[in-house]
């Protein structure tokens, strides 16, 4: 990890996952992380489905591992059926939430537009807002990555973000749950262009965390976590188990 920002080590367990289960897997985790006796160095997170939240939140309080959603509506209430506020995912026990992954860019539509919106959901209620951007196949190979990422970065930030209440997630669509990654320099390229462009929007932007995700897990954590700013990691299949993310969390601690 460079710096000496906290990192923020991030599992987004997607749409996988009964409650007893990930009950199961949470505890897992949670007593490797109160097992070690020190106090982490790093913020931990997992994202369940939504509906867990409340039951994860509950078992998680105090305990160092923080709960997040996946995503949230841009509204506090009304008439948005199969929607879910940043209001209530807080008052369920929520510290964070997604805006922006790439499955919801894709999936839904979610353009820049809806994802600040989301964002800005997120501040309002009080929850730190973990925006998502990445490049498709098409972008990296035609030599748009980086134009893509500025794009998406100074559009889908939210107004009103800070080091403390924004994290940047970079992940390349076409590295996310292929077991392909970029190379450490691809990555360091990306990391170092958000910071730049960060710099440009906010006065605190060099303490904003940058997450690296797609595709790591245990054997590449190490070298991806200590590339210089990358600040932690979205980490999606390798987050289901605690046995497979503790190897990922460990690169923080
Ligand atoms: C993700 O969903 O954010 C992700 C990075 O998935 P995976 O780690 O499975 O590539």
């Amino acid at each position: 990890m460079s710096t000496n920002i906290r990192p923020l080590i991030a599992g987004n367990w997607k749409m996988n996952g009964f409650a007893s289960e990930s009950a199961t897997e949470l505890k897992e985790l949670i007593s490797r992380v109160i097992e070690r006796e020190d106090t982490p160095n790093c913020d931990i997170l997992i994202c369940p489905p939504a509906l867990l939240v409340r039951e994860l939140a509950s078992l998680a309080e105090g305990t160092g591992v923080s709960i997040g959603g996946q995503d949230c509506h841009a509204n506090e209430k009304g008439a948005h059926t199969g929607d879910l506020s940043a209001e209530m995912l807080k008052s369920a026990g929520a510290t964070y939430v997604l805006v922006g992954h790439s499955e919801r860019r894709t999936d839904h539509y979610e353009s820049n537009d809806i994802v600040k919106a989301k964002a800005e959901a997120a501040l309002r209620a009080g929850l730190i807002a973990v925006v998502c951007v990445g490049e498709t196949l098409d972008e990296r190979e035609s030599g748009a990555t980086l134009s893509v990422i500025t794009d998406q970065v100074k559009n889908s930030l939210p107004q009103g973000a800070t080091a403390a209440n924004t994290v940047v997630a970079y992940e390349p669509v076409w590295a996310i749950g292929t077991g392909k990654t970029p190379t450490p320099e691809d990555v360091a390229e990306v990391h170092a262009h958000i910071r730049k462009d960060l710099q440009t929007l906010l006065s605190d932007a060099d303490g904003v965390r940058l997450l690296y995700g797609g595709s790591v897990k245990g054997s590449n954590a190490q070298e991806l976590m200590s590339l210089d700013h990358v600040n932690g990691g979205l980490v999606g299949g390798a987050s289901l188990k605690a046995a497979d993310f503790w190897p990922i969390v460990e690169t923080g601690l």
